[in-house]
């Protein structure tokens, strides 16, 4: 384990975790390189829904992620759904959710989103006051209490529904070239031949040459 402070696998076996779910959180946490009880609740949230989609493992699924916090690493490291390989949308909108849906050539398709639902952790005081962010919370005296009462929990913070999920096809792209940076970029990422990088979206500024 990356963190020698917190003992994860006793924990998860205090609390009858499966092997197969033990598998996940050691590879999850391995990847997001900590113990992160967001990334905790995540792999119960894809376990979930995963069983929901009634997908096999391996099997190919997209998947949305309603926040950038620690939820689209569960998805990466159990589902391959990569940033890189177009099979995960991350739209930080600030919800702890995910969807999972097959492949379609429809316009939608069905699938199953998975919540942390505010009812339900109610039962849960430590989760409650991490996840409202409530100033009560100690994270350096709670971490290890918070982590075994998420293991406590496990599903039963969670709800599920039922939704239809927009499909958006593959584009045609047509490359072009950048007037300022002289690089190659798709062209509806260029506006009057500047690519966004030398426009809006500029994050550095040139110091050097490397030779
Ligand atoms: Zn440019």
């Amino acid at each position: 384990m990356t963190n020698p402070e917190i003992d994860i696998p006793s924990l998860m076996d205090a609390h009858s975790i499966s092997p197969l779910l033990q598998e996940y959180f050691e590879r999850c946490i391995d990847f997001h390189t900590y113990p992160a009880p967001g990334l905790l609740i995540g792999v119960f949230m894809v376990d979930y829904a995963l069983e929901l989609v009634g997908a096999d493992r391996g099997e190919k699924l997209y998947a949305v992620c309603e926040t950038h916090k620690c939820a689209p690493d569960p998805l990466q490291v159990i589902l391959h759904c990569t940033y890189g390989n177009h099979r995960l949308r991350v739209i930080p909108m600030g919800r702890f959710a995910m969807t999972l849906n097959r492949p379609s050539s429809e316009h939608s398709t069905e699938g199953i989103r998975v919540f942390v639902d505010p009812g339900k952790i109610e039962k849960f005081p430590l989760i409650k006051a991490w996840f409202s962010n409530d100033p009560s919370f100690n994270q350096r005296l709670q971490a290890v209490p918070l982590i075994d009462e998420i293991f406590k929990a496990g599903r039963d913070i969670l709800s599920a529904e039922r939704v239809r999920v927009k499909v958006t096809p593959k584009q045609k792209w047509k490359s072009g070239k950048c007037r300022v940076c002289g690089e190659m970029v798709p062209q509806d990422l260029l506006e009057k031949d500047v690519c966004i990088g030398c426009g809006p979206n500029v994050y550095y500024e040139r110091v050097g040459t490397v030779h």
